[in-house]
């Protein structure tokens, strides 16, 4: 039974879209449109492969985006994301983990009383892998891996709960595109945030016809 819903931050709660593209524009030389829309279509290992970005640039290069995320401020959330995770905390506990720092986040939950929405906050580089992070973040809050589901934006987050056996939900406004997302073949995919009610609230939902962990 599923008891803990983990959510990613940016591009899944969070709209730092612009954010992300500002700094990646002025970290990553001739960084173009074409090149967001490779990484939303085909995935980072695809940009890299195409930019010949050499394997040995990639850790600074994530660092120093990640730094100059964690200094933008006034972080919006995607429309209809508070309604969906007041809705969803009446029912299950809710988490989240992020290579964003806890303070940003934090400053932004509270900005949308969302606060006491979340048991948790887990700030974590996932420079190694997003697996590991999920590992010890299970390890630090005593989670069984069987009872979370977790939500997240990108290709990596699906392939990431693979690797540690967690469910795991797509959600398709983020930094990948629905193909993209399909082609990792998630738990649950979605198109909006409000369906992430019907799928873990509505018990009537189509999304149960398969799964009766939810
Ligand atoms: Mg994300």
């Amino acid at each position: 039974m599923i008891t803990y819903i983990v959510f990613d931050f940016d591009g899944t709660i969070a709209n730092t879209l612009d954010d992300i593209k500002e700094i990646v524009r002025t970290s990553v030389n001739d960084f173009c449109e074409d090149d967001f829309d490779l990484l939303r279509n085909e995935g980072i290992k695809e940009v890299i492969k195409r930019k010949k970005i050499p394997m040995y640039k990639i850790p600074k290069m994530i660092l120093n985006i990640t730094s100059q995320l964690k200094d933008k401020t006034n972080i919006p959330l995607f429309a209809d994301m508070t309604k969906v995770l007041h809705t969803l905390a009446t029912s299950y506990k809710l988490g989240i983990v992020s290579s964003n720092s806890e303070e940003n986040i934090r400053q932004c939950l509270t900005k949308h009383q969302l606060d006491h929405a979340f048991e948790f906050v887990y700030s974590q580089s996932s420079l190694f892998g997003k697996d590991r992070v999920l590992k010890k973040m299970c390890q630090k809050h005593k989670l069984n891996l069987a009872e979370i589901v977790y939500v997240g934006d990108e290709d990596r987050d699906i392939m990431a709960c693979k690797k540690v056996n967690i469910k795991n939900m797509a959600v398709c406004w983020g930094y990948n595109a629905e193909k993209r997302l399909w082609a990792l073949n998630p738990d649950y995919i979605v198109t909006s945030p409000l369906q992430i009610i019907d799928v873990f609230c509505n018990k009537e939902s189509q999304w149960h016809t398969n799964d009766s962990s939810i």
